[in-house]
């Protein structure tokens, strides 16, 4: 095989392969589960409009099929302490254009690009682990679970936070982890559903004063819950039903899991050799507020192909090591919001709590301060 393998077909692969095929490069998709697998929970919901044009340019149709599968929401509101001290309503959009994000389960989002990446003529590989990969000068062999392998031009490695790739090429994240851990709850949409709305609470009365983000995407509801600990978070996961009538009445739990801040950051998103290119969660964690995770595995994937066919492997190490580094400063800046530990942010907060329902400026802050700068100041 001269070609380009993908491994790994989640959202990053998947976009890749569509990416590949785009460019008329020979490429196939690796993935180690079986075709029937079924992905749980949500995970990343927020598809930015970055990323729908990308995939509108890739396969046209797909972005707008995407924005039409999810749900957009044009009213924003934040809460302290259960009372509401901030809300802002987007006006109409024209029709024609792609809206500025759709909210769908990754589950659905990974559906469309699998169908589309297969109508396109794309192949993938079920069923086979890949276990290492061993770069040379005239190409990269990709080594097997089953003992074999294949032969490739280049690697683009998309196989998620764990990735024996870049485990096999010996490279380490650099980067923190915090020590706030976060419950996430997906629930199914109540026979009466709430409008669909943003709603951010600082200080949520019903949960002891934690902060919770509610967010609606299609089907259903995603409910973060930022706890001081693991031991606080398990005590919360184990038992969603206890306080999730407080905060969202009427909904059925579908899915609950925990997740901790990641900032990390590969040291290197190429080999050596450069053979083999990292992309999305093998190259990168980020903390999930600001939906930068996917979204810039998205805009990895299409570098990375962009950058073999150009021959410039290099290029690609650089500019997008450099957009995952601003990520995670940028969700970085949302951690320490979101934990405020110092008393000087604590007072910020409140400041800001008590002024926002007089003065615009402070209630846009603390709307939008969870989610880290605003996308167009962080390339992602
Ligand atoms: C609880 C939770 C909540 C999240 N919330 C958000 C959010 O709100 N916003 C956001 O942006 N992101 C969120 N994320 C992260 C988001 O899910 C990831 O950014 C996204 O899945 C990354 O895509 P990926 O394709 O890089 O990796 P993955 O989705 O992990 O896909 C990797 C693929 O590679 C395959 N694979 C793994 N190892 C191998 C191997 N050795 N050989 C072959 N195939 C292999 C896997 O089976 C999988 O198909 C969340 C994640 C979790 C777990």
């Amino acid at each position: 095989m001269s070609g380009l393998v993908v491994v790994g077909a989640g959202p990053v692969g998947l976009t890749a392969g569509l990416a590949a095929l785009s460019r008329g490069t020979p490429v196939t998709v690796l993935e180690a589960e079986p075709p029937t697998r079924v992905r749980p929970g949500s995970r990343a919901i927020f598809v930015h409009q970055a990323s729908l044009r990308t995939f509108e340019r890739l396969r046209p149709g797909l972005g707008r099929q995407l924005a039409a599968d999810g749900l957009v929401w044009s009213t924003r509101r934040t809460l302290w302490a259960g009372r509401q001290v901030y809300a802002r309503t987007y006006g109409r959009r024209p029709a024609a254009d792609l809206p500025p994000f759709t909210s769908l389960p990754q589950t659905l989002l990974e559906e469309r690009l699998r169908r589309a990446y297969e109508e396109a003529g794309g192949r993938i590989v079920w069923n086979t682990p890949v276990t290492g990969v061993d770069p040379g000068p005239d190409g990269v062999r990709v080594r097997t679970a089953d003992g074999g392998g294949t032969d490739a031009s280049h690697v683009v490695a998309a196989d998620g936070a764990r990735s024996a790739v870049r485990r096999s090429l010996g490279i380490p994240l650099a980067g923190t982890t915090s020590g706030s851990d976060f419950v996430v709850v997906d629930v199914a949409d109540a026979a009466h559903p709430l409008p669909p709305e943003r709603v951010f609470h600082y200080r949520h009365p019903g949960v002891g004063g934690r902060n919770v983000l509610l967010v609606p995407f299609r089907g259903g509801w995603r409910v973060d819950l930022q706890c001081a600990d693991e031991e606080e978070a398990a005590d919360f996961a184990g038992d969603p039903d206890g306080w999730l009538a407080d905060v969202l009445p009427g909904h059925e739990v579908t899915w609950v899991s925990r997740y901790r801040f990641h900032q990390r950051v590969a040291e290197r998103l190429v080999d050596g050799r450069h053979r083999v290119l990292l992309a999305g969660e093998a190259a990168h964690l980020f903390p999930p507020f600001g939906a930068r995770g996917m979204n810039s595995g998205i805009a990895d994937a299409v570098a990375a192909v962009d950058a073999v066919a150009d021959g410039d492997v290099g290029r690609y190490d650089r500019e997008r090591r450099a957009a995952a580094w601003q990520n995670c400063r940028a969700a970085g800046a949302a951690c320490a919001h979101l934990l405020a530990r110092g008393r000087r942010d604590r007072l910020r907060q409140r400041g800001a709590a008590l002024l926002a329902p007089f003065w615009e400026p402070a209630g846009r802050w603390l709307d939008s301060a969870p989610f880290g700068p605003p996308l167009r100041k962080v390339r992602y």
